[in-house]
């Protein structure tokens, strides 16, 4: 670690942090007695804390958004650049970075047409339902408003967010919710519900979507809101089948789909975009984690042409617009971010590296998997994965949630951070995480895969 703090001024900020800084997610209680974590560094794919102690970081940041790994100059160069000769402007003007960024992304996104610009996932994600509600205002005398999400899906932390979240532990409590948010149900096969008879768990899981919207009406409901790999809710993978006969529904039913790439966005998946492993052609795109890999606040919401047109179909009226704005939107930094980012995954082809050590995640998995009888299910797609803990193969109990934040501390106690769902769907807080940056090499995910055998093994015996 360079430029060590010395003792007294760490702490200083251990006890300004302890005194006066509300973490996300984390219980108040314990941290009376225990230290803050801070970290102070990070290099690649290491971080650094406040005691000097070094971390392999198996979880990108915590929250699938480091993609491109810490300590990149070029990023920070192309920020510091950009700041100097514009930091912000709001966004009804466009900027150099804005533009550039925008025509790169599309480029990734065939099909795909406009980016609107914000700061924040929740945001992009409130900003596509407000979009859904305005269009049928617009084009449905308000009748086609409803905005189905799916059980275990997260999309963001605002109280719209919330009501189309369906992981009940997040929601809790912060309710009345945002009326027109319809819940549909996940599409997890190695917990398939228990009206499913047999055949293809793929099809019978849109086809419970289906369900839903001939229930409450098709011409009530606007959009269809999904994560391409649902991530926070369990890292559940689509079954096969599942996400054609998806498109297929809003189709028939002319409903928008509008899909959450939060996580998946930006090469997580070892492609571009979760999507894009499915061959599904979206109306809506939000984004924000990995697109600039948290070297700037950046978030997108990328829509097609026939979105966009229609919000100028009648020039006469003065409310046909997108009436929306977000400050920080016009913010260069994040853009600029995007833009370097974007250009050393092309350059160093982190997508195929991706592809190749999401692989070899997926193989150290399974072969975990033979030798501890707690793991029942491993799942994942690119640098994705996860391993879902039991305490019976046979019955598929969850495993002890306690149990499960055991093995996630013995990984940090070997300097390795990995993570486990958290608070979000009740009794299947039990699934591990692993999405380390895109740049891992072979021997990070041995490391992280042999941390987590011998966590397995102290933990669970
Ligand atoms: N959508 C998904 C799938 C997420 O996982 C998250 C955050 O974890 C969000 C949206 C919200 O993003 P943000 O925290 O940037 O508001």
């Amino acid at each position: 670690m360079d430029g060590a703090l010395n003792e007294n001024d760490i702490s200083h900020v251990v006890e300004a942090d302890r005194a006066h800084v509300w973490h996300h997610l984390i219980q108040h209680k314990p941290f009376e007695t225990t230290d803050p974590r801070i970290i102070i560094e990070g290099k690649g794919m290491r971080v650094w804390d406040q005691k000097g102690k070094e971390h392999l970081d198996a979880v990108s940041g915590g929250v699938w958004t480091v993609n491109v790994g810490y300590g990149r100059e070029s990023i920070a160069k192309a920020v510091y650049d950009q700041l100097i000769k514009l930091n912000y402007f709001a966004g009804s003007a466009g900027s150099i970075p804005g533009a550039l960024f925008s025509e790169k992304l599309l480029d990734k996104m065939p099909g795909m047409s406009r980016v609107y610009y914000c700061n924040s996932g929740s945001e992009a994600n409130e900003k596509a339902f407000k979009m859904v509600r305005q269009i049928a205002h617009k084009r449905y005398g308000g009748k086609k408003h409803k905005i189905l999400y799916r059980h275990r899906d997260y999309h963001g932390t605002t109280i719209s967010c919330l009501s189309a979240g369906g992981q009940e532990e997040r929601n809790a409590q912060y309710g009345p919710y945002t009326p027109g948010f319809i819940e549909v149900p996940h599409c997890l096969e190695y917990r398939a519900q228990p009206d499913f008879t047999g055949g293809n768990y793929g099809e019978w899981a849109a086809n419970q979507i289906e369900e839903v919207i001939l229930r409450e009406g098709p011409d009530t409901v606007g959009a269809l809101c999904l994560e391409p790999v649902t991530a926070g809710g369990g890292v559940i993978t689509p079954p096969e089948g599942y996400w054609e006969r998806v498109q297929e529904i809003c189709k028939k039913y002319d409903i928008l789909l509008h899909i959450d790439e939060v996580v998946c966005g930006v090469g997580r998946t070892g492609v571009w975009f979760g999507y894009q492993n499915y061959g599904v052609k979206p109306d809506m795109v939000t984004m924000a984690k990995g697109v600039a890999s948290g070297y700037a606040a950046i978030a997108c919401l990328v829509t097609t042409e026939e979105v966009f047109e229609m919000f100028k179909d009648d020039a006469s009226d003065p409310m046909n617009y997108f009436r929306d704005i977000s400050t920080f939107g016009g913010c260069t930094a994040g853009p600029a971010a995007a833009l370097e980012n974007m250009r050393i995954i092309e350059d160093e082809n982190l997508l195929d590296n991706t592809l190749a050590m999401g692989e070899r995640m997926m193989g150290n998995l399974h072969a975990l998997a033979e030798k501890h009888a707690v793991i029942g299910d491993v799942r994942g797609k690119g640098l994705f994965c996860g391993a879902e803990l039991v305490a019976s193969r046979d019955t598929r109990e969850p495993a002890d949630e306690k149990k499960v934040q055991a093995v996630v501390g013995d990984c940090m106690a070997q300097g390795v951070v990995i993570g486990a769902t958290n608070r979000s769907v009740p009794g299947y807080n039990n699934t591990l995480c692993f999405s380390p940056a895109l740049i891992a090499t072979a021997d990070d995910i041995d490391q992280i895969t042999d941390a987590v055998d011998q966590a397995l093994g102290r933990v669970f015996g």
